[in-house]
């Protein structure tokens, strides 16, 4: 019984994956496949406008490669082949796996260079029920890349088929511009803290410690106490976008809960249309648009919109709150 646990520790760092092993992917893969090639370079000439809102930091990014995924029709997402699954991936798909678990890819349709998607080698649908503890040690293996997590119904363009995505360290303005905010310490586990952190546009939780199971032990909490709310209630799970990053010798991770998968511009059949399906990426401060006119004229006061209808009322964020306090 003791060899084989102790095989099993070796198997597990023999198959540890660093940092320079998906960069050295990320290099062969552009040249390889012409697809990924051409996106890639045309991130270099992308069109970007920055803004402030109310304080906030945020960039306008437009990026018609993202097409496909910013109109996904998630409803019917099941019709169509999985473009996760591993039998389904173009042949010029480099692949890395993780723990015999997951596969690193190289995102074909990025947002940012450096763009990967980690992948169930399951087919198995969206959910972070479970996967808390493999997505930090995901954010540790990988830094210093950021880590996140589109639920099923904020964002994921793939909601059958669990998968985190990687983005380049400060490529989300709110990487560095939460620390600067006041937080209110809302519950604590030793040396693990849940805080949320006021007036950023949009609610905002952060979890952070060096203890694995502490941090999962909040986020589950937090996880339990969000199905309160009335939109959730017959979801499979809190809608929410989770950011993750190992820095300093700690986890941090952004939780941020959702109430609307699309905000009402989305739909709009009139000059009021803004094609905006907002993610962890634009929670992060990044609006991706993939329409010229979108880039060109959404406002200060579009972006104030989209973020109070597709998260919770201040008023459910305070109930919230007041429940984990009780705790
Ligand atoms: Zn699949």
């Amino acid at each position: 019984m003791g060899n084989r646990s102790s095989h099993s520790t070796q198997h597990k760092q023999e198959i540890m994956v660093t940092v320079n092993d998906i960069e050295m992917m990320y290099d062969r893969q552009l040249p390889s496949w012409q697809l990924v090639g051409d996106n890639y370079a045309a991130l270099e000439k992308m069109m970007v406008r920055e803004m402030v809102v109310n304080g906030c930091n945020m960039v306008i990014q437009y990026n018609p490669c993202r097409s496909t995924s910013v109109t996904a029709n998630i409803n019917k997402s099941h019709e169509r082949p999985c473009f996760l699954c591993d039998h389904n991936l173009p042949t010029e798909q480099l692949r890395i796996s993780l723990w015999d678990k997951y596969q690193v890819l190289v995102n074909p349709y990025p947002l940012f260079k450096h763009h990967y998607t980690i992948a169930s080698t399951i087919h198995t649908p969206q959910r972070i029920a479970g996967r808390v503890n493999d997505m930090l040690q995901m954010s540790k293996c990988f830094a210093p890349y950021t880590l996140f997590y589109n639920g099923p119904y904020s964002g994921a363009s793939a909601p059958m088929h669990m998968h985190f995505q990687a983005s380049e360290e400060g490529y989300m303005p709110i990487e560095k511009q939460w620390k600067t905010n006041p937080r209110r310490e809302v519950m604590r586990c030793n040396n693990t803290h849940l805080s949320y952190i006021e007036g950023l546009l949009r609610p905002i939780f952060v979890i952070e410690g060096a203890d694995i199971e502490e941090i999962e032990r909040l986020f589950n909490t937090l996880y339990k106490v969000l199905f309160q709310l009335p939109h959730n209630k017959d979801c499979e799970e809190p809608m929410m976008n989770l950011m993750l990053r190992w820095e300093e010798n700690h986890y941090i991770m952004l939780i941020f809960p959702r109430s609307k998968h699309r905000p009402d511009c989305y739909y709009a059949n009139d000059a009021t249309r803004l094609l905006i399906s907002p993610g962890s990426v634009e929670m992060g401060g990044i609006f991706v648009t993939i329409d010229n006119h979108d880039f060109a004229t959404l406002t200060p006061e579009n972006v104030i919109q989209i973020y109070r209808e597709v998260t919770p009322s201040q008023e459910d964020i305070y109930h919230i709150i007041n429940t984990l306090s009780a705790l």
